[in-house]
This record gives structure tokens, C-alpha cells and sequence, in this order.
């Protein structure tokens, strides 16, 4: 029999990864969790940066998420919403997540991944203005360095180049506007209230340039994940939603990431004080367990669209496993632990730790900026400092820091230059000095490397 790393060689096709020189390099092959560290093969152990893809809130190994899958698999193991169906793990969801959002008379709409979410509330935003007898009002504005996901219509909302480029996306009627990222984008002297005015007057420019009446919506990620975590600067959110307000363009705020403590309130909406029309969830909802996701619309954005489906016959979308009973008993259970444990308690005690340790390493000579709010952030690797100057991204400087993150016992991410830092969010003070312990020895180290490289 070959092994699981040759078996990968042979069959499986990676996501995210470097096809050409994945066979060289090998798979890593994680086979269990506990708490905040994942172990490979050889019985090494991991502390998980990155809670997985952003999504394992209390880490590896909560065996009650375990039972509530067991006892659900059992009762019923698989049921739909199709057809007036409905099931109480569900329903009850339902009912916790439109006591929970900030969003008024919410309805709740449930898929398996953030894309999906996304990707319906893209439907349901061009559905509505259909029904509303707007059909020129269907243009979506995201930002650049965006991350919202990779099916058709998502990917095109993505603003990174990777998720684009070959893959003949963005489509039509999805627009692009500059991202809130004040360290580097801010013109010299400009402060953060003045940078966060003229993105909303740059927003606003775009609007009326395509016309208010042509532009449905605009989707924003409280702090912009995968584009490098992104924190915006103060007044930004109020700012743009008073254009967003001016020309009658929803709001949806993607809180896959942000969702469930991980910026310090429940939601980052919260945090940043967003008043969406619509949310996307996942991720921290089954604490990554299970698949599940969903999309929380407004009252009044459910009954345009209640008109609409009311016309045609049936709401004519839904995926089979949206609500999937297992998922929603362990989101269920999930939310259960975070009321139980006072997550938002702890991440409120434990983030200045996070926070404080990133900002010391802000000294380090490879980093240019420490940023990051609650239990996320992210250090941006620069060439220069005082500059700001990028490296030159062939160098793969923030890939070759995570490899070595990764042989200190660390796995984080790079997007480009930024290592990006979201931990369980059950971690305790202890793990996370030991997490930037290992950390800033791989950073010593590859520093060291590129000295003698002479690259630094
Ligand atoms: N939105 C955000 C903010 C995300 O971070 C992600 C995934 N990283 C998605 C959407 C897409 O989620 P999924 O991978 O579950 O489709």
C-alpha cells in the first residue's frame, strides 16, 4: 500500500497550492488536534496560527461538538429545507443567529461555505431590484485586496490577483474601489480621518460616475482577512456608509472571519459599528467542525424578495445540504460553548497579549508594521523600514518566514509580505507567548538568511 504522502502525489489536487512544485516538496500531513496545536506524522506538534483557514475558534479536540454531531447523525442524519421541510437543529439556528445579528427582523438563509453565502447574496441583491422594478440598479462594489471567495461571482468580488487571473473572472457589473489600508496607502502627512474621508469620496466618485441608479451594493469584511488583515482606519465605515445611504446602496458586510468574537465584540459590525442589510457567516459558526454557512438578510430585504418569489411561484434557490442538520446541532453546540465559556470575555482579556506581543516585534528589523484588532493581526514584511519599501515579491520573503515559522513548530500564512496571525480563539496567554516565542525565532533566523544572502 503507498503512503498517504505518495497517495497525494498521485490523486489529489491541492487547493491553494503550487502544483509544480508540490511533488517535490511534499505534502504535510497532519493527522490529529488538541486544543491550540495540530501534530504531524512524526508526532511533532504545531501551535495553529491561524485556527486552520481562520475558522477553528476553540481549537482541536471539544468533544461535546463531537457528541452534538453523534447524537444528530443519529436522530437524523440528513434532512432538507426544500418544500416547506423544515428540522429543529435548523430552525433553532435560525432563531439564535436573528437574536444574535445586528440586523433587524433578520432572516436567515443557510449554505455550506462563505462563497455560497456570498455568492446568494449577490442573487438575492440582483433578485430584489428585480422585484423592486429596478433591473439597471445590479452593480456590486467590493475593494481591492478584498477576500469574499472563489465561485464565479465571488471570485470576481475577490480583489486579488491570484484569484483572478487565468480563471476569466471578474464578470460583468462587479466594480473595485481602493482598500482602507492607511500604513499603505496614506499620502505623506495625511491622517487617518483624512485618508478614511477620501476613500468615501473616492467611493463616492465611482458611484456617480456609474450612476447611483446602476449600483446595488457594496460588500466589505470588517477587517479585510485574506488581503493581508486589514484594520480600518478611524471614521471609515462611517464615512462610507453615508454615501452607501446617499445613493440607496445596500451594505452587506462579510463577517465570515470577523463573526464570533474574533475581533473582540460578536461581530466586527459591532466593533466598527456597521449597520448592514445583509451578513455572511461560516467559519467560527461551527468553530470549522462542519460545513455550514449562512446569509442574514434584513426584514425588508427578505419581503422584496418574498414579492418577487411570490410572482414566479418558488424562491427557485437552495443548495442540498444548506442547514444540514449535523452542521447546524455542532453550530448549535458551538454557540452554546462561546455564551458558556464567555468567549468574548476572554478574547477581551487575552487579545492586548496578541496585540502587545505583535506590536514589540514591530522592532524586528524585517517588520514595517505590526496591525490587528481583537485576536487577529498581521506583521508586514518590508525591505526597508523607514521607506516602507516592499521586497521584491519574487523573493517570496513572507513564504520563505512561514516555512520557517512552520520548522519552529508554527503554522501561519503569508499573503504577499503579510504573516498573517489568528488563533484559536480558546487560547490562553501562555500559548500565545509561546506562539510568538517560536515565531520571532524564525524570524531571527530567516533574517539572519537573508543577511548573508545579501538581501538585507
Ligand atoms: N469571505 C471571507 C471574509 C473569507 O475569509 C472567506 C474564506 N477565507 C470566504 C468568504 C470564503 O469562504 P469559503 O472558503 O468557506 O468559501
Amino acid at each position: 500500500m503507498s503512503t498517504t504522502s505518495e497517495a497525494d502525489i498521485a490523486h489529489l489536487f491541492h487547493p491553494y497550492t503550487n502544483l509544480v512544485r508540490h511533488p517535490e516538496t511534499g505534502p504535510m500531513v497532519i493527522v490529529r488536534g488538541q486544543g491550540v496545536r495540530v501534530f504531524d506524522e512524526a508526532g511533532k506538534d504545531y501551535i495553529e496560527g491561524l485556527a486552520g483557514l481562520w475558522c477553528t475558534a476553540l481549537g482541536w479536540g471539544e468533544e461535546r461538538l463531537v457528541e452534538a454531531a453523534a447524537k444528530q447523525m443519529r436522530q437524523l442524519p440528513f434532512y432538507h429545507l426544500f418544500s416547506s421541510k423544515t428540522h429543529e437543529p435548523a430552525t433553532r439556528l435560525a432563531e439564535r443567529l436573528a437574536s444574535m445579528a445586528p440586523i433587524p427582523d433578520a432572516r436567515v438563509l443557510f449554505a455550506c461555505s462563505g462563497s455560497e453565502s456570498n455568492d446568494t447574496a449577490i442573487k438575492l441583491i440582483w433578485y430584489r431590484n428585480n422585484a423592486l422594478g429596478k433591473p439597471e440598479k445590479k452593480k456590486i462594489i467590493a475593494r481591492e485586496r478584498a477576500y469574499h471567495g472563489v465561485t464565479v461571482a465571488t471570485a470576481s468580488l475577490t480583489g486579488l490577483p491570484v484569484n483572478q487571473r487565468g480563471f476569466d473572472v471578474p464578470i460583468d457589473r462587479i466594480l473595485h474601489t481602493g482598500n482602507p489600508h492607511y500604513w499603505r496607502c496614506a499620502n505623506p502627512g495625511e491622517t487617518e480621518e483624512n485618508f478614511a474621508s477620501r476613500r468615501a469620496e473616492e467611493l463616492e466618485k465611482l458611484i456617480l460616475a456609474e450612476g447611483p441608479d446602476t449600483v446595488a451594493a457594496f460588500f466589505a469584511e470588517p477587517v479585510m482577512g485574506a488581503g493581508g488583515v486589514i484594520v480600518p482606519p478611524a471614521t471609515y465605515f462611517d464615512k462610507i456608509q453615508a454615501v452607501l445611504k446617499k445613493y440607496d446602496v445596500l451594505l452587506v458586510a462579510d463577517e465570515v472571519i470577523t463573526g464570533f468574537g474574533r475581533t473582540g465584540q460578536m461581530f466586527g459590525s459591532q466593533t466598527f459599528g456597521l449597520k448592514p442589510d445583509m451578513m455572511t457567516v461560516a467559519k467560527g459558526l461551527s468553530s470549522g467542525y462542519l460545513p455550514i454557512s449562512a446569509l442574514i438578510v434584513a426584514g425588508h430585504v427578505y419581503d422584496d424578495v418574498k414579492a418577487q418569489s411570490g410572482e414566479i411561484g418558488v424562491f427557485g434557490h437552495g443548495f442540498t445540504y444548506g442547514g444540514h442538520p449535523v452542521s447546524a446541532a455542532v453550530a448549535l453546540e458551538t454557540l452554546d460553548i462561546y455564551a458558556e465559556r464567555d468567549i468574548l470575555g476572554h478574547v477581551a482579556r487575552i487579545a492586548p497579549v496578541l496585540q502587545q506581543g505583535l506590536r514589540a516585534l514591530q522592532q524586528h528589523p524585517l517588520v514595517g508594521e505590526a496591525r490587528g484588532i481583537g485576536l487577529i493581526g498581521a506583521l508586514e514584511l518590508v525591505a526597508d523600514k523607514e521607506g516602507r519599501k516592499a521586497f521584491d515579491p519574487k523573493l517570496a520573503v513572507g513564504a520563505r518566514v512561514v516555512a520557517k515559522a512552520q520548522e519552529h513548530g508554527v503554522i501561519l500564512r503569508a499573503m504577499g509580505d503579510a504573516v498573517a496571525f489568528a488563533p484559536p480563539l480558546i487560547i490562553s496567554e501562555d500559548e500565545i507567548g509561546q506562539l510568538l516565542g517560536r515565531f520571532r525565532a524564525a524570524l531571527d533566523e530567516a533574517h539572519g538568511e537573508l543577511v548573508s544572502a545579501g538581501i538585507v
